[in-house]
């Protein structure tokens, strides 16, 4: 878990994250940030946000690459394919891959 500082504001049906403004690894530079950037602005606060994953970078949309199952062709997330000899094979193909070497 990690602590990081982002900026919160009441929409009127609750506080929301204002997530898009990015987040801050301090509370000073959150701050800095609310002053500096957004003098005019009310209703806007700094507020300590609690993340489960380790670096704020996971805050970010996830630019993963995909790996290309080299026996279906599909796209699958790296975590699913795996190299075997060189060769990348999804989940669903590894079995046959595997056979295949076999025979
Ligand atoms: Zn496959």
């Amino acid at each position: 878990m990690k602590i990081v500082y982002g900026l919160m504001t009441n929409t009127g049906n609750g506080n929301e994250f204002l997530y898009d403004l990015g987040v801050w690894e301090t509370e000073e530079s959150a701050n800095d940030y609310l002053v500096n950037k957004l003098p005019h602005s009310t209703g806007i606060w700094v507020e300590q946000i609690e993340i489960n994953d380790p670096s704020p970078e996971d805050l970010m949309p996830l630019t993963e690459k995909m790996l290309e199952c080299s026996q279906c062709g599909v796209s699958y997330s790296p975590e699913d394919i795996h190299i075997i000899d060189g060769v990348d094979v999804c989940l669903d193909c590894e079995p046959a891959f595997k056979q295949n070497k076999i025979g």
